[in-house]
C-alpha cells in the first residue's frame, strides 16, 4: 500500500491531497487500491488452483500499478505457464 506522495515523499495517510506539496492523491491511491484488488483476487485464484485466473489478475495489476515489483509479480505467473 502506498502511504507516500509520490512527488515529495511526505507521508499522507488520511489524506487525499498532500499536506506537504498541495499534489492531489486520489489517482494515486485509487490505483493502489486496484493493485490491491488484483493482487487479492490472483491470490485467490491462486488458492483454487485457477493459474490462468491468477496470471490475468496479475497482468492487470501490473498494467495499473507505479510499483516496478507489479511486473515482477505478474512475471512470476508468466513462469508458471512456461515451465
Ligand atoms: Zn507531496
Amino acid at each position: 500500500m502506498i502511504d507516500h506522495c509520490m512527488k515529495c515523499h511526505a507521508d499522507f495517510r488520511g489524506h487525499t491531497t498532500c499536506p506537504r506539496c498541495g499534489g492531489d492523491l486520489t489517482s494515486i491511491l485509487e490505483s493502489a487500491q486496484q493493485q490491491d484488488n488484483a493482487r487479492n483476487q490472483a491470490f485467490a485464484a491462486l488458492a483454487h488452483g485457477d493459474l490462468h485466473a491468477a496470471q490475468q489478475a496479475a497482468e492487470r495489476q501490473k498494467t495499473s500499478s507505479l510499483d516496478p515489483n507489479a511486473s515482477v509479480f505478474a512475471d512470476y505467473f508468466r513462469g508458471q505457464f512456461e515451465r
